[in-house]
């Protein structure tokens, strides 16, 4: 089973094999964790991304999948980015948030990585309520069939931390 590790701070400085990018579907940068990526790992990531658009997502990449990219200048090993679900209050889009975590998960896996550090994917700019975020991610790292031995929650601030800290007493 994989060990669910919670810390409170910021991904980018993260020391993990991969660390998990909150990305939109365009690859090319954005607000929030995926704006903190891209500036503090530099424009290597960025190319990677350009790179990946022109190979094989030129539409975008979909809706909770995820690809990896070099890590730049970052201590992490790799980035990964995946693509979350715009909270949506008339349309339960849950299973597209899991996937998230899933995919992510899977590409990991692909990478060889045994220590991934997620952000709370959905939760910022994308609108999901935080305890229905951590919910779906803790579930879903825990369900997973993965060989990465420890996922880090790295939330980035205490309200954040104290909501994955109930949610992971309670899945
Ligand atoms: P999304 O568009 O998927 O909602 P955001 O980046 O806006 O992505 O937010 C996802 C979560 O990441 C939010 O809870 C936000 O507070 C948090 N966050 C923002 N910057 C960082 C960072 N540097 N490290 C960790 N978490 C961050």
């Amino acid at each position: 089973m994989v060990r669910i590790t919670l810390v409170q701070g910021d991904i980018t400085a993260e020391k993990a094999d991969a660390i998990v990018n909150a990305a939109n579907s365009s690859l090319l940068g954005g607000g929030g964790v995926d704006g903190a990526i891209h500036r503090r790992g530099g424009p290597e990531i960025l190319a990677a991304c350009e790179d990946l658009r022109r190979s094989h997502y030129g539409k975008g990449l979909p809706t909770g999948r995820a690809v990896a990219t070099t890590a730049g200048r970052l201590a992490a090993g790799h980035v990964i980015h995946t693509v979350g679900p715009v909270w949506s209050r008339e349309e339960d889009r849950s299973h597209l948030l899991a996937s998230c975590y899933r995919e992510s998960l899977r590409v990991a896996d692909e990478l060889g990585a045994r220590t991934v550090a997620f952000p709370a994917i959905s939760t910022g700019i994308y609108g999901w309520p935080m305890d229905d975020g951590a919910r779906i991610a803790i579930e879903t790292v825990r369900a997973a069939r993965t060989s990465v031995e420890e996922v880090r929650f790295v939330l980035f601030d205490a309200a954040a931390h104290a909501v994955f800290e109930t949610a992971l007493g309670q899945a």
